[in-house]
């Protein structure tokens, strides 16, 4: 047969557009006539079935039908004039090949009609099999093969697949049947039943046929295959195909090819059978055949559960001669497209027969393992093997996971509640919480991991989620509000649990007669969308044991331009961020440090005192000023105001600068720690950036907390009897501790405290604190606090230098908008920075730069970079004052509605928006650069981790981008692609 097909196809050739008699399109292709490059015309089904009849392997003679073919009759509703001519020549030629005709009462053909588009998608018609049977055939096919049985098994399986894939009879009715049949057999199954049986399931079928349709099943088998064929077409747009394609942006206009082949039989006794396999395991990725196989059966009964298969490996056992065939197909195949191969054979009395090929879905874990096993046993490069590995392939090996043994476990034990979507990857056990506040106040706790659960989300549920560790919704798809915020916050999540009933009034929800309440345990997996009662230990991700993955990355490294570094606030942080590969430190938030418990008190004091204190350093200096000119007469008085005034300052002073000193001192410890973690490479160090308020309680607990102390000062147990929440609780333990025990002392010290809290609180509210004084404007206003910052790192720097540790700091400006602010706050620091050198005794090589967060200073980058070595994107706030919105309210009020209405086409804190944004880095990397040719200029607001945008970097020619360390992986992966791929554009435009 092969060389008839050979033969063929050096007559026909393999470029035809158009049917040589007629002039019109040519809409059939021999499976000779294609090739794997012709998915678009062919769809991936077709292009597989010629490229595997190319290569000699044995595919049962067939044709495809063009997409261009299904568009056509998309539009008219008609099968396009010429293509049923082309289909009876196509059907001629299979049945040369096999030496059977359709409809014959002798000798008869069958074929499968398959429908397969381009891309393979849920929705999709299904295959019909054994087309062409009817009355009469079924005799001569009996006749034929001698095997009564095998024949009404497959007539019943045609009149049941026809019946509910072109006729929309519901399968269930024709599965009643079935059942009620098996149900008489000693072993119910389907293999059980009896030749008299089945003859008389099809006599069922076809009487429940005719009544579902109102008419009989058509005997003429061109009317079936055409039947079938118009079917294929139709399903293209079908409800769930346009549903999916829309959600996946797969356009509509590529049409479905259609795929009629003869067909091969796995249903003709025990040397018969069907099987789906992998070249190499898709889950692990080892490199052994992976798969199962069912023997008697045909089609989709392996998929369909009907029976348990056997392993692919048992087939070994039982059929060598066909697992070393299998074999060797499956190996010609995974070297021929030098990938993953998913395979589906049928084998009929001995014989093995190819039906399909595909580049098989794997497991995270398998498409690393897969690319590094190929590119290093040499059937793909290394840069290959680096491209065929997703960033979110990294991100779901370095999540948390079930440990395997401990779910089976559960399951086992009956844990297993439910199966939802899995809408956001990792798995997560926590306490159930039913409400958004109580997943908070659970969530800020260490011991107490919260699992939101909801019926649906909506905005104003986002705090609750922020501090839950998984969300589990009954409600929604994988595009509603609980995925994409879940996604975006790396968090796992399960939507679309449809089976949870869940009530909020109770507190509880329901599977069955299983009731989970609040405060119980539960466990989701998001990478598979399964719910368990009770706790399920995870495994926590270990990037050391990841050697496939270090590998992959230290080849991505080798193709990479772009550098990645980590956002990294501590030491601890900054060690990960290296093991992860950082080549260095882009932000390192100073802020964090004042924000730790035992040094709160010690900022209170300094930001108390700091206003006071340059209000009084400001008069004293006024005053000192006039005393100079003043006249005679009036120099006593105002001798007296100073002496008034001097010992004011000194106090201040000593909280203000004492506070500052105490800060230096505990600061230059964390520099210490970061600096010498990272030896040897660059460390961004940020001055302080938020408005100092933020360092103190918010304004309405203090109000809350100042009332009740007044109240309760003639009454203290007021505070016992009328402490119903938790952080009623808080509060009491508060006052009663502040009086050593005693509740009457303890009002009596906290409230003078609380009161001046609240002045200088509501001192300094500002109504936008976003676009408030915060950033270098602090420093500007309040020197002394960047000062001190600037004397520890320094300070650090020296000492680690004397240590003979190579220390790299690069000091950063947070949220400059004129070139002023840091020509001002350069001199002030630098002189200081050179006090501590000199004082040391020791030179240390470091940068000065400021971040761009505000359109202005991308603007005038040119001025700005005069002042400035280094440029670093704060991409959060420079989307924030690019787009006007301030992130946490557009985000709670109306961001998700405008990506959801496609007002905007997405989130852009989490994917840069290149147009407006992007613009703006452009012309400020291009304006910075002309002023000073090595201005370092890199990203680190969160876009910096994000594989699109990383991108987007690449191509402005940052240096470097820098993310979260747990992205750092993800990072190096990404730079790798954007430079290649540009590579692979590059070669083909020219
Ligand atoms: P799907 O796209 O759902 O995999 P397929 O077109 O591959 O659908 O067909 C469904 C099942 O029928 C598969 O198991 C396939 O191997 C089998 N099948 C399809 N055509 C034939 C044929 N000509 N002979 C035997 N089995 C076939
Ligand atoms: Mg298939
Ligand atoms: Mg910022």
């Amino acid at each position: 047969m092969r060389s008839v097909e050979r033969r063929r196809k050096t007559v026909i050739g393999a470029s035809e557009s158009s049917d040589g008699d007629t002039g019109l399109p040519k809409y059939v292709y021999l499976f000779e006539e294609g090739n794997a490059s012709m998915r678009d015309l062919l769809g991936g089904k077709g292009a597989g079935l010629a490229e595997m009849t190319r290569l000699g392997l044995p595919v049962p003679p067939g044709f495809t039908i063009t997409t261009k073919a299904c568009n056509a009759y998309s539009r008219s509703g008609r099968f396009p004039p010429g293509l049923w001519k082309q289909v009876e020549e196509g059907m001629a030629s299979i049945e040369a090949k096999t030496g059977k005709v359709l409809g014959d009462p002798a000798n008869p053909l069958l074929v499968s009609v398959r429908s397969g588009a381009k891309f393979s998608m849920p929705g999709m018609m299904d295959s019909i099999l054994n087309l062409g049977l009817n009355d009469v055939t079924v005799h001569a096919l009996a006749a034929l093969t001698k095997d009564e049985r095998f024949v009404w098994d497959a007539y019943r399986r045609l009149l049941a697949m026809f019946g509910r894939i072109v006729k929309n009879i519901d399968g269930n009715k024709f599965g009643a049947v079935l059942e009620r049949y098996k149900e008489q057999t000693p072993g119910k199954k389907d293999t059980d039943l009896t030749t008299d049986m089945l003859r008389e399931i099809v006599a069922e079928f076809r009487s429940l046929y005719r009544s579902e349709v109102g008419e009989d099943f058509p005997q003429s088998p061109k009317e079936q295959l055409r039947e079938a064929i118009a079917a294929v077409f139709r399903s293209w747009n079908g409800k769930r195909a346009v549903d999916y394609r829309t959600f996946n942006k797969i356009p509509h206009d590529l049409g479905t090819a259609a795929n009629v082949q003869a067909m091969v039989f796995g249903n003709m006794g025990d040397d018969s059978g069907t099987g789906v396999a992998f070249t190499r395991n898709p889950s692990t990725g080892a490199k052994e055949l992976y798969g199962e196989y069912l023997p008697n059966a045909q089609g989709e009964d392996v998929v369909a559960g009907i029976r348990t298969p056997m392993k692919i490996v048992e087939l070994k056992e039982s059929h060598p001669d066909l697992y070393v065939e299998f074999a060797r197909a499956a190996d010609v195949l995974e070297r021929h497209y030098r990938d993953l191969q998913d395979i589906e054979f049928t084998i009929e009395r001995g014989k093995l027969w190819v039906l399909q090929t595909r580049s098989g879905k794997r497991s995270a874990r398998a498409a690393v393992k897969v690319a590094v096993d190929m590119a290093t046993e040499g059937i793909i490069s290394k840069q290959e093997g680096v491209l065929r590995v997703e960033p979110i392939h990294v991100v779901h090996l370095l999540l948390p996971q079930f440990d395997d043994r401990a779910k089976a476990a559960a399951r086992r034990e009956g844990r297993y509640l439910a199966k939802g979507l899995n809408a956001s990857p990792g798995a997560a056990s926590g306490y159930a919480a039913f409400d958004p506040d109580e997943a908070e106040t659970m969530g800020r706790d260490e011991k107490k991991p919260a699992i939101l659960v909801r019926v649906e989300t909506s905005p104003d549920d986002v705090h609750g989620i922020l501090h839950s560790k998984g969300v589990l919704t009954a409600r929604g798809g994988a595009t509603s509000h609980a995925a994409v915020v879940t996604r975006g916050l790396g968090i796992p999540c399960v939507t679309g649990c449809e089976s949870i009933l869940v009530d909020y009034d109770a507190g509880e929800f329901r599977v069955g007669d299983k009731v989970i309440r609040r405060g119980d345990f539960v466990s989701i997996d998001g990478s598979t969308g399964e719910v368990f009662e009770g706790r399920i230990p995870t495994l926590e991700p270990d990037f050391r044991k990841e050697t496939d993955l270090q590998t992959l990355l230290e080849w991505a490294d080798g193709e990479r331009v772009l550098e990645v570094w980590a956002n990294a606030d501590y030491p601890r942080d900054a060690e990960r961020a290296r093991e992860f590969g950082a080549q260095g430190i882009g932000l390192d938030r100073t802020e964090h440090m004042f924000m730790e418990t035992d040094r709160l008190d010690v900022v209170h004091e300094m930001i108390l005192a700091a206003p006071e204190y340059r209000r009084v350093a400001a008069e004293i200096r006024a005053l000192r000023q006039e005393m100079v000119s003043a006249r005679e007469d009036k120099k006593p008085a105002l001798a007296k105001r100073l002496s008034l005034l001097e010992p004011v300052l000194e106090n201040l002073s000593r909280r203000y600068l004492g506070s500052l000193e105490k800060l230096e001192g505990l600061q230059r410890e964390d520099f210490l720690g970061i600096l010498r973690v990272m030896q040897g490479l660059p460390v961004i160090i940020r001055l302080i950036d938020p408005p100092l308020h933020e360092f103190l309680p918010k304004y309405e607990t203090l109000l809350v907390h100042v009332t009740k102390l007044t109240l309760a000062r003639g009454d203290p147990d007021v505070l016992v009897r009328t402490a119903r929440s938790e952080e009623d609780q808080a509060f009491l333990a508060e006052v009663r501790s502040a009086g050593g025990g005693d509740l009457a002392r303890g009002i009596e010290v906290l409230l003078p405290k609380k009161q001046r809290l609240l002045e200088a609180v509501a001192a300094s509210r500002e109504s936008n604190p976003m676009l408030g004084l915060r950033g270098c404007r602090l420093g500007i206003m309040f020197p002394e606090i960047t000062e001190m910052q600037v004397r520890a790192i320094f300070e650090a720097a020296c000492r680690l230098t004397r240590e003979g540790i190579d220390v790299k700091p690069e000091v950063m400006i947070p949220l400059a908008g004129h070139a002023n602010e840091l020509r001002i706050l350069r001199e002030a620091l630098e002189a200081e920075a050179k006090k501590v050198m000199e004082r040391e005794g020791v030179q240390v090589a470091y940068k000065f730069g400021t971040m761009i967060e505000i359109p202005r200073a991308a603007l005038t980058a040119d001025e700005i970079a005069r002042h400035a070595e280094f440029f670093s994107f704060g991409t959060n706030d420079l989307t924030q004052t690019t787009f006007g919105y301030s992130r946490d309210d557009a985000e709670g009020k109306f961001l998700l509605d405008y990506v959801k209405q496609g007002i905007l086409p997405f989130n852009p804190f989490q994917v840069l928006d290149r147009e407006g944004v992007g613009q703006l880095m452009r012309v400020c990397v291009q304006r910075g650069r002309k002023v000073r040719k090595d201005l370092e200029v890199g990203i680190c607001g969160e876009h910096g981790g994000d594989p699109e945008s990383i991108e987007f970097c690449h191509e402005l020619g940052l240096n470097y981008v820098s993310c979260s360390p747990f992205r750092v992986p993800v990072a190096r992966l990404a730079a790798a692609h954007a430079k290649l791929r540009h590579e692979i554009e590059r070669t083909e435009d020219r």
